[in-house]
Protein backbone atom coordinates (compact mmCIF):
# COMPACT_ATOMS: atom_id res chain seq x y z
CA UNK A 1 0.00 0.00 0.00
CA UNK A 2 1.37 3.70 -0.70
CA UNK A 3 0.68 6.12 1.32
CA UNK A 4 1.22 9.29 -0.64
CA UNK A 5 1.71 12.84 1.17
CA UNK A 6 -0.09 16.07 0.35
CA UNK A 7 3.02 17.36 2.53
CA UNK A 8 6.94 16.93 3.16
CA UNK A 9 7.20 15.60 6.60
CA UNK A 10 8.15 18.03 9.30
CA UNK A 11 11.56 16.75 9.40
CA UNK A 12 12.51 18.10 5.96
CA UNK A 13 11.31 21.73 6.57
CA UNK A 14 12.77 21.78 9.87
CA UNK A 15 16.58 21.05 8.32
CA UNK A 16 19.16 23.55 9.08
CA UNK A 17 19.40 25.62 6.38
CA UNK A 18 22.77 27.12 4.75
CA UNK A 19 23.87 30.54 5.98
CA UNK A 20 24.83 33.64 3.47
CA UNK A 21 26.10 37.41 4.31
CA UNK A 22 25.67 40.21 1.83
CA UNK A 23 28.44 39.51 -0.98
CA UNK A 24 30.96 41.34 -1.56
CA UNK A 25 30.32 41.28 -5.54
CA UNK A 26 26.38 41.88 -7.13
CA UNK A 27 23.28 41.96 -5.04
CA UNK A 28 21.42 39.62 -2.84
CA UNK A 29 17.93 39.91 -3.68
CA UNK A 30 15.37 37.27 -1.30
CA UNK A 31 12.14 37.76 0.68
CA UNK A 32 11.80 36.85 4.19
CA UNK A 33 10.15 34.31 5.52
CA UNK A 34 10.49 34.56 9.50
CA UNK A 35 7.89 36.90 11.11
CA UNK A 36 10.97 38.22 13.39
CA UNK A 37 14.76 38.75 13.72
CA UNK A 38 16.65 37.25 16.03
CA UNK A 39 19.65 38.44 17.06
CA UNK A 40 22.49 37.98 20.03
CA UNK A 41 26.07 40.12 20.50
CA UNK A 42 28.77 37.20 19.27
CA UNK A 43 32.73 37.00 19.46
CA UNK A 44 34.97 36.01 16.50
CA UNK A 45 37.04 33.56 19.27
CA UNK A 46 38.89 30.49 18.47
CA UNK A 47 38.51 30.60 14.73
CA UNK A 48 34.53 30.73 14.85
CA UNK A 49 32.20 33.29 15.61
CA UNK A 50 30.79 32.19 18.82
CA UNK A 51 27.39 33.35 20.94
CA UNK A 52 28.38 35.50 24.13
CA UNK A 53 27.28 34.36 26.94
CA UNK A 54 26.16 36.85 29.89
CA UNK A 55 26.72 37.87 31.93
CA UNK A 56 30.71 36.88 31.18
CA UNK A 57 32.00 34.32 28.90
CA UNK A 58 35.10 32.55 27.77
CA UNK A 59 35.68 34.88 25.02
CA UNK A 60 34.99 38.10 27.22
CA UNK A 61 37.56 37.15 29.81
CA UNK A 62 40.41 36.62 27.08
CA UNK A 63 39.30 40.50 26.17
CA UNK A 64 37.76 39.15 22.94
CA UNK A 65 35.52 42.13 21.80
CA UNK A 66 31.61 41.14 21.01
CA UNK A 67 29.37 42.73 18.18
CA UNK A 68 25.71 42.47 17.35
CA UNK A 69 24.44 39.81 14.64
CA UNK A 70 21.13 39.59 13.34
CA UNK A 71 19.21 36.42 10.98
CA UNK A 72 16.19 36.19 9.60
CA UNK A 73 14.97 32.99 7.00
CA UNK A 74 14.67 34.21 3.73
CA UNK A 75 14.27 32.54 0.38
CA UNK A 76 16.60 33.98 -2.35
CA UNK A 77 14.81 35.09 -5.48
CA UNK A 78 17.32 34.38 -8.48
CA UNK A 79 16.92 30.73 -7.14
CA UNK A 80 14.68 29.88 -4.79
CA UNK A 81 17.08 28.37 -1.96
CA UNK A 82 15.77 28.59 1.81
CA UNK A 83 18.92 30.22 3.61
CA UNK A 84 19.36 32.09 6.91
CA UNK A 85 20.73 35.95 6.15
CA UNK A 86 23.26 37.19 9.00
CA UNK A 87 23.57 40.90 9.15
CA UNK A 88 25.01 43.55 11.89
CA UNK A 89 23.52 46.10 13.71
CA UNK A 90 22.88 48.85 11.09
CA UNK A 91 21.37 46.41 8.77
CA UNK A 92 19.39 45.18 11.87
CA UNK A 93 17.66 48.81 12.32
CA UNK A 94 16.29 48.47 8.76
CA UNK A 95 14.40 45.35 9.01
CA UNK A 96 13.57 46.68 12.89
CA UNK A 97 11.95 49.76 11.11
CA UNK A 98 9.91 47.73 8.53
CA UNK A 99 9.04 45.28 11.58
CA UNK A 100 7.43 48.25 13.27
CA UNK A 101 5.50 49.04 10.18
CA UNK A 102 4.20 46.48 8.79
CA UNK A 103 4.14 43.93 12.38
CA UNK A 104 5.84 41.21 10.73
CA UNK A 105 9.11 40.66 8.60
CA UNK A 106 7.57 37.64 6.45
CA UNK A 107 6.68 38.78 2.91
CA UNK A 108 9.37 41.68 3.21
CA UNK A 109 11.58 41.82 0.16
CA UNK A 110 14.79 42.93 0.46
CA UNK A 111 18.16 43.96 -1.51
CA UNK A 112 21.45 43.64 -0.20
CA UNK A 113 25.10 44.96 -1.32
CA UNK A 114 28.07 46.47 -0.17
CA UNK A 115 29.38 50.01 -0.56
CA UNK A 116 31.67 50.03 -3.20
CA UNK A 117 31.85 46.74 -3.91
CA UNK A 118 34.21 46.46 -0.85
CA UNK A 119 35.00 43.34 1.17
CA UNK A 120 33.58 43.92 4.60
CA UNK A 121 32.14 47.45 3.19
CA UNK A 122 28.98 48.39 4.97
CA UNK A 123 25.85 47.15 3.97
CA UNK A 124 23.32 49.33 2.18
CA UNK A 125 20.29 47.18 2.49
CA UNK A 126 16.66 47.98 0.99
CA UNK A 127 13.42 46.90 1.81
CA UNK A 128 9.75 46.74 0.48
CA UNK A 129 6.92 44.91 1.09
CA UNK A 130 6.05 42.12 -1.32
CA UNK A 131 2.94 40.38 -2.64
CA UNK A 132 2.25 37.40 -0.07
CA UNK A 133 -0.80 36.39 -1.82
CA UNK A 134 1.37 35.62 -5.36
CA UNK A 135 3.74 33.93 -3.79
CA UNK A 136 3.56 30.17 -2.03
CA UNK A 137 6.27 31.00 1.22
CA UNK A 138 7.85 28.39 2.92
CA UNK A 139 7.27 27.89 7.02
CA UNK A 140 10.03 29.54 8.34
CA UNK A 141 12.73 27.58 10.38
CA UNK A 142 13.54 27.50 13.69
CA UNK A 143 15.88 29.61 13.72
CA UNK A 144 17.16 29.40 17.12
CA UNK A 145 17.70 25.80 17.16
CA UNK A 146 19.24 26.21 13.26
CA UNK A 147 22.02 28.59 15.03
CA UNK A 148 22.78 26.25 17.97
CA UNK A 149 23.55 23.59 15.23
CA UNK A 150 25.76 25.87 13.45
CA UNK A 151 27.59 26.93 16.49
CA UNK A 152 27.53 23.56 17.47
CA UNK A 153 25.93 24.04 21.18
CA UNK A 154 23.59 21.82 22.70
CA UNK A 155 19.95 21.65 21.89
CA UNK A 156 19.35 23.39 26.06
CA UNK A 157 20.67 26.21 27.45
CA UNK A 158 24.06 24.97 29.31
CA UNK A 159 23.43 27.67 32.28
CA UNK A 160 21.14 28.71 35.09
CA UNK A 161 22.39 32.30 34.18
CA UNK A 162 20.77 31.64 30.68
CA UNK A 163 17.98 30.45 31.75
CA UNK A 164 17.36 33.46 34.17
CA UNK A 165 17.93 35.97 31.78
CA UNK A 166 14.36 34.74 30.29
CA UNK A 167 15.79 32.83 26.83
CA UNK A 168 12.96 30.78 26.11
CA UNK A 169 13.28 27.07 25.75
CA UNK A 170 14.52 25.44 22.42
CA UNK A 171 12.40 23.10 20.74
CA UNK A 172 14.35 20.26 21.73
CA UNK A 173 12.94 17.57 20.11
CA UNK A 174 13.51 19.21 17.04
CA UNK A 175 16.92 20.37 17.45
CA UNK A 176 17.55 16.83 18.44
CA UNK A 177 16.14 16.14 14.66
CA UNK A 178 18.49 18.52 13.26
CA UNK A 179 21.69 16.70 14.67
CA UNK A 180 20.68 13.38 13.94
CA UNK A 181 20.20 14.56 10.42
CA UNK A 182 23.50 16.91 10.57
CA UNK A 183 25.63 13.77 11.47
CA UNK A 184 23.82 11.45 9.41
CA UNK A 185 22.43 9.51 13.15
CA UNK A 186 18.57 7.96 13.00
CA UNK A 187 16.55 10.44 14.10
CA UNK A 188 14.89 10.39 17.67
CA UNK A 189 12.36 7.99 17.80
CA UNK A 190 8.94 10.66 18.16
CA UNK A 191 6.66 10.17 20.95
CA UNK A 192 2.93 10.19 19.75
CA UNK A 193 1.04 12.91 21.43
CA UNK A 194 -1.91 11.28 22.39
ZN1 LIG B 1 31.25 37.15 25.94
Amino acid sequence: MLNFDRQPPQSDTDRPLPLKRTPTLGRLRAMITSPNLIGIHTHFFGGHTVPHEEPECKACIKGVPYRWHGWVSAIQAANRLHFIFEFTAQAGEVFQTYFEAHQTLRGCIFDAERMHHRRNGRVILQVKPGDLAQLALPEPPDLEACLRIIWQLPAEPTTEATKKNGQRALHVNNADHFLADRLGLPAPKKTKAS
